[in-house]
């Protein structure tokens, strides 16, 4: 299948997915997550009708940057982010994703006080409660949100999700997990529930499922470019 077929067949599944759930398809984005694609790649992927691009790597994304392969499309990072670089992803993202410690939180609203912007921030959460994956623990999310409004140059916008990897069954529990808890934090923290609307949950293998349980961006790579090579590929 060709990259614009990808495009089209997921954006016909989470349409179908979303008014199986009596959703209005148009409350789901399709983020597109491009880690090792390269330039010509993203560039058509865009064309395809992608209008976000997720990025995981900093490096990569710096060059992608350097090159203008995002013309025409929102950019969200969506990766482990250290500290030590977050002068390389403030400002040049609409949404930092993946803000999963109050260290990381801290340092992205200080980058953005020395540029003078407000940066848009989703908080990741562990649902899983795995050892090996970043994020917080569910019931530390409304501190670090309250926090997170408090701080003036970011701005929360919602949540982020990656599941463990479980059967189909298992990550529909994790999903509507995460939904409860959206929904709680809008409640409780937002003066303005309008600021609060990002749930970002579901990748290439369970995407419908999530949006099904409330996801408004899912992040698909697999879907969109086929399997990824376990290695960096050689540049182009
Ligand atoms: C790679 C990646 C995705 C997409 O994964 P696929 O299974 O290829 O769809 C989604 N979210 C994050 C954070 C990723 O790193």
């Amino acid at each position: 299948m060709s990259l614009e077929e990808n495009v089209r067949q997921v954006k016909e599944n989470i349409a179908a997915a979303a008014r199986e759930a009596g959703r209005d398809p148009s409350e789901i984005t399709l983020v597109a997550a491009t880690k090792v694609q390269t330039d010509d790649t993203i560039r058509a992927a865009i064309a395809a009708g992608i209008t976000v691009c997720g990025e995981n790597r900093v490096q990569e994304m710096t060059a992608h940057l350097e090159a203008n392969a995002y013309a025409g499309s929102a950019l969200h990072f969506i990766g482990h982010l250290q500290t030590n670089k977050v002068n390389k992803v403030v400002g040049r993202v609409d949404l930092i994703e993946s803000v999963g410690s109050e260290h990381l939180l801290n340092a992205i609203d200080k980058e953005a006080a020395k540029l003078g912007l407000v940066q848009d921030i989703l908080l990741e959460v562990n649902v899983g409660g795995e050892e090996s994956k970043s994020g917080i623990a569910p019931d530390q999310v409304e501190a670090l949100a309250r926090k997170a409004v408090e701080l003036p140059h970011v701005r929360l916008r919602g949540l982020m999700s990656i599941p463990p990897v479980a059967g189909p069954e298992g990550n529909r529990r994790f999903f509507h997990e995460m939904y409860q808890l959206f929904v709680d934090i809008r409640r409780k923290i937002a003066d303005n529930e309008s600021e609060i609307n990002c749930l970002s949950m579901g990748m290439s293998g369970d995407y419908p499922d999530a949006v099904r349980e409330g996801a408004t961006l899912v992040r698909v790579g697999t879907a969109l470019f086929g399997a990824r090579p376990p290695m960096h590929p050689k540049a182009e």
